[in-house]
């Protein structure tokens, strides 16, 4: 589904930017290959994941500190309480 709104898009963009005569017919589509691609991939984006929580779809996730990295000690593994994401990030404590 997202690969082929990134194509869509893809195929959008060319157009919009193709000077050939052949395509100056369908430069007036281009923009709307391009809207319906990002349509898609919004809808992908929040339907694709129907088990997550909504806040995490949009990328807020409810981070929580876990144990240290083992080979990088100045860094800690976080996880989503929702989701269950994990993140590595820097940590002092
Ligand atoms: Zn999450």
């Amino acid at each position: 589904m997202k690969t082929l709104a990134g194509f869509i898009i893809l195929m959008g963009i060319i157009l919009l930017f193709a000077d050939a005569e052949l395509l100056a017919p369908l430069e007036g589509f281009a923009v709307y290959f391009i809207v319906g691609g990002l349509v898609m991939l919004a809808i992908a984006q929040f339907a694709g994941n129907g088990e997550k929580h909504w806040l995490c779809r949009i990328g807020f996730h409810d981070f929580e500190r876990q144990e240290r990295v083992e080979e990088v000690p100045a860094m800690r593994w976080y996880r989503c309480k929702r989701c269950g994401k994990e993140k590595r990030a820097a940590s002092i404590v």
